[in-house]
């Protein structure tokens, strides 16, 4: 109350806010609003005509990723005194629901809300344009950007990450968390016939062939010591409670579940390195726009926008690593390059985050860089009907679920590649799954899914359904009930004698039998491009003629060449975990 007096008596004295337009009632007052999975419910507390406290009492954003925004965008709205103020680029979803259920509260508090929606965060000063020195630039704070800046500070170099979004991140923080790596000498390979060379030959094969096989060697050998390594850093796994999973399309049991809910683990781990060490930093809301190159094409460093819109000249001495991920949210180069879907268009949803806008690839291509498999692009048949997004999906592994279509009929090998299984779905009614799954993942009916959302909270949001009996689940969903029973008896079958199904299926645990039964509705959905920039086993980048590009290297998603035509579920981590470090050790050698 003291800070409040505090406050409103330097906004009189200054006069640098101005009063709310219409005179509020005291009280507090709550409007809801639809966040990104569900309402979020938002109170705000007038106290002497003013805005004294907003606070979220309610939401189901996705833990670690918007946590920002429901702390920061309310304590802007009592600053301003005023709803215009910024949404973090990132959590853009949940800040504008912020604001539109801070609306609401407002209204019912007699404000007059358009006039507050002018009164914002105050213009800021544009800073001047300057040159930063480094040893290493990264660009973008995501997951390969993150293990390349943090290995190469490991080895002694002077590194700066930057990032155009406000939060670190990107796809990986987003990710289901799914990391193959094979350790030859555990129980569990053994257990699961599984070893580094085949998960080569898999990754091969699921790439038809088209994967880079040095690449694809680099990457598997690499895997478990990336593991090892993040364990060396203080990051936990599953591994030891729930042991190996099969994720969608991984094709065999060798993912690594983080312990903390979907991506975040992974940020925990490199922010707590950052702010442990000297000689490494992130910058927010600086985006790469060009490189610089001397007269032999050497890169020498980035031109970049600040937070403010000036212009930050970076020269990087040792050089720079290109992080910046794919372009699954770039409408203009998956339409011009999609050779396979011909539905990429802004119709088609994404579960990328805002920020894969495939900046890197026009960046790298300047420069001469050649660019290697552009035409693959990976769609999901996981995506959230709404949204586009992986959030409320309930299937936990591959071995434990079914997908039904509208008529409840199976139709696809669950257990196989992702094109296969999206292409069968868009062959389906309205191109729209049921999955369905029994109890096991959710004895008690409030445990998480795999992207820390509670079963029982995605039932009462609409976005899951229960039955007692296979029949009640049947008629919750609308589909003819014999025809559900029939698919899941059919497959208990399956379970029981661990044959091959009229569809392929090979990757069977438990039978669905266990009651209540739950089904989540699913439709396709943009998901992962596997092209981008060339770059050898070293993760410098290659130019159209073949050769390295000096002082350039890159890894993640913004690179091409490992995964083929189609990416294993849980490749991807593994991916930008092993290539962001050879990148990082290599850049910090030079
Ligand atoms: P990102 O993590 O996307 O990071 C790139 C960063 O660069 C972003 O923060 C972006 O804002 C920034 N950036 C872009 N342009 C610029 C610029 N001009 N200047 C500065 N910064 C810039 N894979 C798996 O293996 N297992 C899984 O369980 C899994 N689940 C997934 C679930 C979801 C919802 C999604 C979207 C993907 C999932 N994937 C999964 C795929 C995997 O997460 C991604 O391929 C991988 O995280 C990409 O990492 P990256 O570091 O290359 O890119």
């Amino acid at each position: 109350m003291k800070k409040l007096a505090l406050f409103l008596a330097l906004v009189l004295m200054l006069g640098v806010l101005d009063a709310p337009a219409t005179a509020m009632e005291d009280g507090a007052f709550q409007g809801a609003a639809k966040g990104n999975n569900a309402d979020l419910v938002v109170e705000v507390v007038v106290e002497g005509g003013a805005i004294a406290a907003v606070t979220v009492l309610e939401h189901s954003e996705t833990p670690g990723i918007c946590d920002r925004s429901l702390v920061e965008i309310p304590e802007a709205i009592v600053a301003a005194q005023g709803l215009g103020v910024d949404v973090l680029s990132g959590a853009t979803n949940t800040g504008k629901a912020i604001l539109e259920a801070a609306a609401l509260a407002l209204e019912a508090a007699g404000a007059d809300v358009e006039a507050l929606k002018a009164i914002g965060t105050a213009e800021v000063e544009q800073k001047a344009d300057e040159t930063i020195e480094t040893e290493v630039l990264v660009i973008g704070a995501g997951g390969a950007g993150c293990a390349a800046g943090v290995q190469a500070n490991q080895l002694g170099a002077k590194v700066i990450i930057i990032e155009k979004q406000a939060s670190v991140g990107g796809n990986t923080i987003l990710s289901g968390g799914a990391l193959n790596a094979v350790n030859d000498r555990s129980e569990q390979a053994l257990a699961y016939d599984d070893s580094v060379e085949w998960h080569y030959t898999q990754t091969m094969n699921g790439g038809d062939n088209q994967g880079d096989p040095l690449l694809v060697h680099t990457l598997v050998r690499n895997a478990y010591a990336g593991v090892e390594w993040l364990q060396e850093m203080g990051m936990s796994f599953e591994d030891d409670v729930s042991g190996l999973f099969t994720v969608t399309g991984g094709m065999w049991p060798r993912a690594h579940k983080p312990s903390m809910p979907v991506g975040t683990g992974f940020f925990d781990t490199y922010q707590r390195y950052i702010d442990g060490h000297e000689g490494i930093e992130i910058m927010l809301n600086t985006k790469a726009e060009s490189f610089i190159t001397d007269e032999t094409g050497k890169i020498l460093g980035v031109k970049a926008t600040g937070e403010t819109g000036n212009t930050i000249t970076f020269l990087a001495s040792k050089g720079v690593v290109l992080a910046s991920g794919g372009f699954g949210r770039n409408v203009e180069l998956r339409t011009k390059y999609d050779n396979k879907w011909g539905c990429l268009d802004e119709t088609i949803l994404s579960t990328n985050s805002a920020g894969a806008t495939g900046d890197g690839i026009y960046m790298a291509a300047a420069v001469g860089a050649d660019l290697v498999g552009m035409e693959h692009i990976q769609l999901l048949p996981l995506g959230d009907p709404a949204s586009g997004s992986l959030s409320g999906n309930i299937e936990h592994d591959v071995e434990r679920r079914i997908f039904v279509n509208k008529e409840g009929n199976r139709f696809v090998n669950e257990g196989g590649r992702r094109d296969e299984m999206t292409e069968a779905l868009f062959a389906q009614t309205d191109s729209w799954m049921w999955i369905i799954m029994d109890s096991d993942c959710y004895p008690a009916g409030d445990e998480l899914n795999n992207f820390g959302e509670p079963i029982n909270q995605l039932i009462a949001e609409g976005r899951a359904f229960k039955g007692e009996t296979l029949e009640d689940l049947a008629a919750a969903i609308d589909v003819p009930a014999e025809n559900l029973v029939a698919s899941v008896n059919a497959f208990n079958e399956h379970v029981a004698s661990g044959e091959k199904d009229e569809f392929g299926r090979t990757l069977y645990s438990t039978p669905i039998d266990n009651g209540p039964f739950y089904a989540g509705p699913r439709v396709p959905t943009v998901h992962h491009t596997m092209g981008g920039v060339r770059i050898n086993t070293k993760a410098e980048v290659i130019d159209r003629s073949g050769n390295v590009i000096d002082g350039l290297y890159a890894a993640g998603e913004v690179t091409g060449g490992i995964h083929g035509s189609n990416r294993l579920g849980g490749n991807a981590l593994t991916d930008i975990l092993v290539f962001g470090r050879i990148a990082g050790e290599n850049v910090a050698a030079r």
